[in-house]
């Protein structure tokens, strides 16, 4: 099982891979949007990992990731943002009480993240953003519960998030700043479905 401090290395490792991501990120978003993303997911897991860092007392799963939501809310003015921060937050509120989580309960976080970012920016599969890697990636993961290791669930989560973010290279956006591209944006791959895939491959990899 997972605890609080676990959760907070967790989204070290996140902020570390955001880092060695952060150039392609943003050249992803610089053919299709405005050339930031990279940038703006870096000053966010910055914020929280070093919010995390110097948090010390011993808090539990929910603590974390609620001291994450407000991070990233008051350090990201991009689009990813708030929907993140919301995305956080659900995952605090699904994880409420407990002081360690299951592979289940795991599974439990990626759909209650999914569900948030869906919640704050009203975008649908097929509309080219993240939600084309969350939405899939949750599904694979409460699937995968039950009988499942936290392993095979991060593992079925970032296979559906890369497909997810693949197939958006197919798609016209209908929102976020590239929907104002049409066709123009087909033949790229959105960057927040890109950047997605790449948490949850990072999530697998750490915990497998
Ligand atoms: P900004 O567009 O404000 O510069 P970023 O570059 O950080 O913000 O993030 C852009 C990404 O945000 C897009 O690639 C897309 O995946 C995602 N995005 C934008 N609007 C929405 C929305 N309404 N719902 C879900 N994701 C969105
Ligand atoms: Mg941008
Ligand atoms: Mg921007």
């Amino acid at each position: 099982t997972l605890n609080g401090g676990d959760i907070a290395d967790l989204f070290h490792t996140l902020a570390a891979m955001i880092e060695r991501e952060k150039d392609h990120l943003s050249a992803l978003d610089g053919v299709i949007g405005d050339g930031d993303h990279g940038v703006t997911m870096s000053i966010g897991f910055q914020a929280v990992d070093k919010a995390l860092a110097s948090n010390e007392s011993a808090a539990a799963p929910s603590d974390v990731f609620m001291l994450a939501a407000r991070t990233f809310l008051n350090a990201v003015g991009a689009s990813a943002g708030p929907l993140y921060a919301t995305g956080f937050m659900r995952a605090a509120a699904s994880t409420k009480g407990k002081d360690a989580l299951t592979a289940d309960d795991v599974a439990d976080v990626i759909g209650a993240i999914a569900e948030g970012i869906v919640h704050r920016g009203k975008a649908e599969v097929g509309q080219k953003t993240m939600v084309d890697a969350w939405q899939p990636a949750a599904e694979a993961a409460l699937a995968a519960k039950g009988s499942a290791s936290l392993a095979s669930v991060g593992q079925a989560a970032a296979k559906a998030a890369k497909d997810g973010a693949e197939a958006t290279a197919a798609m016209t956006a209908g929102k976020g700043r590239s929907a104002n591209l049409g066709e123009r944006a087909v033949g790229h791959v959105d960057p927040g479905a890109a950047s997605a895939a790449l948490l949850l491959e990072t999530l697998a990899q750490w915990a497998g």
